[in-house]
């Protein structure tokens, strides 16, 4: 339920009413936008006198959430998110937020050349895995913390904040530590305890989209990090699994602006575990551009025929480039910089 206040609603109309709602044991969330303020309720709120509130003058109406996500929605949360990741990064604003680099860290040469690349045509943050989800136990599983020195070093070099993905609840603390956006992949987006883990972090996180996840199950996977505390929350559509093999997967771009009229939390994609495939990933970051998104995520490789991970998909350091300057018009043609 959210019970929505006249912007200029006396502070004690405010405190009676939560009063009442927590003497019923609700939980309740306060937010603004610029025309009202929200209080939104969740509980049992069938329990509450409905009219009693009504009868407030400060309140312009009280209505039901049908939807299950509470937090992640966007009539709990009117506006929209930003996540802050430093002073000149955000992400959810008008600059489109690219971050690159290879499916994993295989070398320090390697991630070093790449980031430097990278940091040059304009990307944002680096991007690396350090440890894999593969489907096969027997394919490289990633440096582990060795990867992550490795993409600390990297970070040293060239300034890049650093994304990589966690896969398990035993490395929060290292993680919490040493990476700025942690990633939860789309195999793990439906592990609750690592969502819960993770909401207890102040830590954006990126949360792809799980492989066969409606949109409603990743705002759920949402919800479960928000209602732990944690609202940096960036949201990554991958590509979800259907009939067609002629791509990797098949990139949903409707997810995006469906995701922006349910939620306010940002959304980025990522072409490359989208199409699986190198020259596919000029059209679809132009096409999510358009679509608005707020970010990419790109792998980029410096020998994308001798990478350990994804390499079919992974683009040269200088198609980067290419890829970088083309998206430039893309974002302008809908209001935006890169
Ligand atoms: C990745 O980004 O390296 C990755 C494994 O992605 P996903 O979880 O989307 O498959
Ligand atoms: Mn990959």
């Amino acid at each position: 339920m959210i019970i929505k206040l006249k912007k200029d609603v006396s502070e004690d109309e405010i405190l009676e009413i939560k009063s009442i709602l927590e003497e019923n044991k609700m939980i309740v969330v306060e937010n603004e936008s610029k025309s009202e303020k929200v209080i939104g309720v969740i509980g049992n709120t069938k329990i509450i006198d409905i009219d009693k509130i009504k009868g407030y003058s400060g309140v312009i109406d009280v209505c039901d959430v049908k939807e299950p996500y509470k937090r992640a929605g966007r009539k709990f949360h009117p506006e929209n998110t930003i996540v802050k990741i430093d002073e000149n990064i955000c992400i959810g604003d008008n600059k489109i937020i690219v971050i690159a680099g290879p499916c994993s860290v295989e070398n320090e040469e390697q991630i070093i050349e790449v980031a430097q690349k990278v940091k040059s045509s304009g990307a944002s943050l680096l991007r690396g895995g350090a440890f894999k989800p593969r489907t096969s136990p027997y394919a490289f599983q990633g440096l582990k913390y060795e990867g992550l020195e490795l993409l600390k070093k990297a970070k040293e070099k060239t300034g890049l904040k650093i994304v990589t993905e966690l896969m398990s609840t035993d490395d929060i603390e290292r993680f919490e530590k040493d990476v700025d956006i942690i990633q939860i992949g789309a195999r793990n987006m439906q592990n609750f305890d690592l969502l819960k883990k993770v909401g207890k972090l102040n830590k954006p996180i990126l949360l792809k989209r799980g492989i066969a996840s409606t949109i409603e199950e990743w705002l759920m996977a949402a919800e479960y990090i928000m209602s732990e505390g944690n609202e940096n929350i960036i949201l990554c559509e991958r590509g979800i699994r259907t009939y067609e093999n002629a791509t990797r997967n098949t990139l949903d771009l409707s997810a995006i602006p469906m995701i922006k009229k349910l939620s306010h939390l940002p959304v980025i994609v990522d072409p490359s575990h989208a199409a699986g495939i190198d020259w596919m990933v000029e059209p679809l970051s132009k096409a999510a551009i358009a679509c608005g998104a707020d970010g990419l995520i790109i792998e980029v490789h410096n020998n994308p025929q001798k990478a350990l991970c994804d390499g079919k998909q992974s683009i040269t350091p200088e198609a980067f480039d290419k890829l970088m300057n083309d998206l430039e018009l893309v974002a302008k043609a809908v209001g935006r910089n890169i």
